[in-house]
């Protein structure tokens, strides 16, 4: 299927690695140029070394906290591409957490992690997008947005991502700009197996090891009895950004192996 994106402009934050990464690869397939940020310098540039063998791409430093370094990444992409099309807000974490233990200074860098920052990033881009009366924003919510997860903070903070994006897709529909969330259920990235990440958690508490833990987790939660790939997200990602999706908008769409149980 030819998506049409051709052309297109992609902007991707945190696509060092795992899912942003595996998006950024996504749409350059499909033809589009791709401008990414990130915080690790290294992995963004080794994603970037990758991007270009499909297609152009420009790597900006730029931490999505701070509204001067995504207002600059924003300025770089549509300089060097001369519009902007797409905003895919995927920077983001992930651990379990205790109410009784977490800092609310942890819970507060979250929430302006993962909601403030696609604020800031999707304020960025909609004067050019409306410029142009078209836009895709897709932000990368979770299924813990919709029924919780034990990551205390995260669940809350994704519920967030999931309404802001309801309420941007009823206020930019008459430009054209098109906002949906994709909400991943557990995905094999480095949130996952990382050191001292969900799967060391877990493990932990399970006395088991990290993949052990994995394993478990998903044949005890996941109706597919795995987890999936970063490109499972990508996948969807593209579609969203592409004309076949021209009539979605204002959606949170789950890609997780049966995970969610509510009918939301
Ligand atoms: P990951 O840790 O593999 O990648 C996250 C990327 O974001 C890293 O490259 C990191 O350097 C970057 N990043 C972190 N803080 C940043 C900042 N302040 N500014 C810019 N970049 C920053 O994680 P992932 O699994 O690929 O997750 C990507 C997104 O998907 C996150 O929003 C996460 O919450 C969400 N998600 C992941 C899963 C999963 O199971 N992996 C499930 C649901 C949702």
């Amino acid at each position: 299927m030819d998506l049409g994106l051709k052309g297109k402009v992609a902007l991707v934050t945190g696509a060092g690695q795992g899912i942003g990464k595996a998006s950024a690869l996504a749409l350059a397939e499909e033809g589009c140029n791709v401008a990414i940020c990130d915080i690790n310098q290294e992995t963004m540039e080794q994603a970037a070394e990758e991007i270009e063998a499909k297609g152009e791409v420009l790597a900006v430093y730029a931490d999505v906290t701070k509204s001067e370094e995504t207002d600059n990444f924003v300025a770089q992409a549509a300089e060097k591409f001369g519009r902007i099309d797409i905003l895919v807000n995927n920077a983001g974490t992930g651990r379990l957490s205790d109410l009784m233990e977490l800092p609310e200074e942890e819970f507060r860098y979250n929430m302006d992690l993962m909601f403030f920052g696609l604020i800031r990033c999707s304020k960025a881009v909609i004067p050019h997008m409306r410029e142009q009366g078209w836009g895709r924003i897709i932000n990368i919510s979770s299924i813990f947005g919709k029924q919780p997860g034990g990551l205390v903070d995260y669940d809350a903070i994704k519920a967030a991502v999931i309404m802001f994006t309801k309420d941007l897709a009823n206020y930019l529909a008459k430009d054209n700009i098109l906002v949906n969330a994709v909400c991943p259920g557990p995905i094999r990235t480095l949130l996952w197996e990382g050191p001292g990440q969900l799967g060391d958690q877990l493990g932990g508490m399970l006395g088991m090891s990290s993949q052990e833990a994995i394993t478990w987790f998903a044949e005890q939660n996941i109706p597919l009895g795995h987890h999936g790939d970063p490109e499972d997200i990508a996948n969807m990602v593209a579609f969203l950004a592409s004309e076949k999706a021209k009539f979605i908008t204002g959606q949170a769409i789950n890609v997780d192996g049966g995970m969610v149980k509510v009918c939301v």
